[in-house]
């Protein structure tokens, strides 16, 4: 999609490092991290969010991206939040779906 920041990462168009690629989807550092580890993990096709209709093939994917970044960032059992903010009341400020994983400090229990 034209104008899209998270869609010219995907693509290279703007140039970014990978922490996990597949055909399906992309993770990349968070450019202002809120933990140790902030990771985003982005499908390559544009769904504005969670709900727009995102294949169960390329969920999947994104799924097997959150569990390799967890284990390069060696989080994977200590515990991460993988969070979709999804419209204006969550804050969503990137209109292309990406999942916040976040991690590497204890998070307590308060999630809002
Ligand atoms: P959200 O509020 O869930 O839409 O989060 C968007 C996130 O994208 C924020 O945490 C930003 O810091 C992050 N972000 C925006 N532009 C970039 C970029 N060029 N590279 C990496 N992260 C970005």
């Amino acid at each position: 999609m034209d104008d899209c920041i998270f869609c010219k990462i995907a693509n290279g168009e703007i140039p970014s490092t990978f922490l996990y690629e597949d055909d399906l989807v992309c993770a990349f550092r968070d450019l202002n991290p809120q933990a140790p580890t902030h990771v985003l993990v982005v499908p390559k096709a544009h769904y504005a969010n969670i709900v727009d209709g995102v294949p169960a093939e390329t969920l999947a994917a994104m799924v097997k991206a959150v569990d390799s970044v967890a284990t390069q960032e060696g989080i994977r059992d200590t515990g991460f939040r993988v969070i979709a903010n999804t419209g204006k009341d969550a804050g969503q400020t990137v209109h292309h779906l990406h999942w916040h994983v976040i991690g590497g400090t204890n998070m307590g229990e308060r999630l809002a």
